[in-house]
This record gives C-alpha cells, structure tokens and sequence, in this order.
C-alpha cells in the first residue's frame, strides 16, 4: 500500500514572516493526517528553510529543497549540498524540476548526479520528470520520460531506490492552470511503473510513489488522487495559500 504524498513547492515566492506564516498555517490544518494518512512537505526557497523547519517541528509536517549541488563541499560558489540540507532538517529534497531543466538549463545526467548524492547524503529525492508541450504533441512523450528517468535513476541500485519518488510533471501543464487530465496523468503514471519494473524490478515498481504535478488544485485534487497510479501530488501555486493546500492533503488523505 502506497501512502499518499503530497508536497508544496514555494519556488521563488514568500518573505522571512509569510514563510513561516504560511508553514504554521498548514501544520495547525493538516495535524492529524499530516504522517499518519498522508506524508506532507513543505518546500520553501533555501533561506527559509531554517524557519520552516522550526515552525513545523513536532507536527508530522516534512521540509524539503527545491534543489542541491552534487558535491559534498568545497569552491562552488552559490551552492548548497546534501549534508548542508541534512544539517539544518530538511527531509526531502527537488530534483530535475522542469524550471531548473528548461530555464536555467539542467542536463539530465546533472539531475542524476543531484538524485545519486542527495541519497548518499540521507535525503530522501523526488525526481521530476514530465515532456513540453511540443513533444506530447509530437508523440514523443514516453521516450522524453524515460531518458529522464534512465538518466535520473543512472547512479542507483534498487536497494537505493525505496528513499525517491518520482512527480510526474508535464511542462504544459505547471503554473499555466491547463491541469493534465486524471486519465493523462494515469496513464504516463503507468508507463512509468513499467519502466521501472524494466530499470530494477517488479516489487519496486509496485511499492514507488509518483506524484503528479502540473496546476493542481483543491478542485481537481481528488479527481488526480482517484486514479490508481497517483500516488501524490507536487503542487506549485496552490499550496501557498494554506487553505487551498489543506485541501489537496484532505483529498490525498
Ligand atoms: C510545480 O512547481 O511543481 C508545479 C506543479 O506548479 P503548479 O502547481 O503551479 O503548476
């Protein structure tokens, strides 16, 4: 049995107060699903995660990262890596997400290296995959997932794999309010089940976690849920409004 996942990540939004507004609001909501029925994450911008963390401590409520460097330290400057992460409380951590491939231009074999190290550090990695608009439109779908999934997944062996879960995001569907259908999202959501059973084995497919991700919301959250290889939700916009965000846990759970 899958528990349900259902992260919230901030991008480059909130402030120092609204942060920690926002992370209390949740928790105070969702205490009582949030660990027990559901897994909850908050993934607030790096210089806020500190805070996030204290305000959620004790509530059942995870903290994630919406990035990392591979590196364990060292002249890379601007950069943050797995043991700063683990350090501070954070659990979770973004890998791959489709802003940092396609606007600051992350290479799949870099987002590998970020999943590979992210586990060597004790962090537990969502890696995002998900096709642009043109190549759904030109079939090419699948193919664009697995070579994000092949090359995501390329540092690991199956005995690694129980600490990630994938979010199946398509670019033409995040922070546009053009939701993929539940049948679109269970259907990749299959395809990727199969190429992991391929990549490692069966059991392993049957017992990882993908999310979808791509403007859902507290009214298409239960419509996403109900299909029977959406496992979660990796939600941008609606989960910084805590009420919103309370109701897409409330339909996971
Ligand atoms: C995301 O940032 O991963 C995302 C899915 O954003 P939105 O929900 O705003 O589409």
């Amino acid at each position: 049995m899958r528990k349900p996942f259902v992260a919230g990540n901030w991008k480059m939004n909130t402030d120092s107060h609204s942060s920690v507004e926002l992370a209390q609001a949740v928790a105070n909501s969702a205490s009582g699903l949030a660990g027990d029925k559901v897994n909850v994450a908050l993934i607030p911008p790096f210089v806020y995660l500190q805070s996030v963390v204290k305000a959620v401590k004790s509530t059942g409520v995870s903290v994630g990262a919406q990035d990392l460097y591979f590196e364990a330290k060292g002249a890379f400057t601007g950069e943050i890596s797995p043991a700063m992460l683990k350090d501070i409380g954070c659990n979770y951590v973004l890998c791959g997400h489709s802003e940092r491939r396609h606007v600051i231009g992350e290479s799949d074999e870099l987002v590998g290296k970020k999943v590979t190290a992210a586990i060597g550090g004790g962090l537990l990695p969502i890696l995002c995959v998900g096709e642009l608009l043109a190549e759904r439109d030109g079939g090419q779908t699948e193919a664009v997932v697995a070579r994000q999934l092949k090359a995501g997944l390329a540092g690991l062996s199956a005995d690694k794999m129980s600490a990630v879960t994938i979010a199946y995001e398509p670019v033409w569907a995040i922070g546009t309010g053009r939701t993929a259908t539940p049948q679109q999202a269970q259907e990749v959501h299959v395809f990727i089940r199969r190429f992991l059973a391929g990549m490692f084995n069966e059991k392993l497919a049957a017992e990882i976690r993908i999310q979808y991700g791509g403007s859902a919301n507290a009214g298409n959250a239960k419509d996403l849920m109900a299909q029977a290889d959406v496992d979660g939700l990796l939600v941008g916009g609606a989960s910084l409004k805590a009420e919103d965000f309370v109701k897409i846990i409330q339909a996971a759970a």
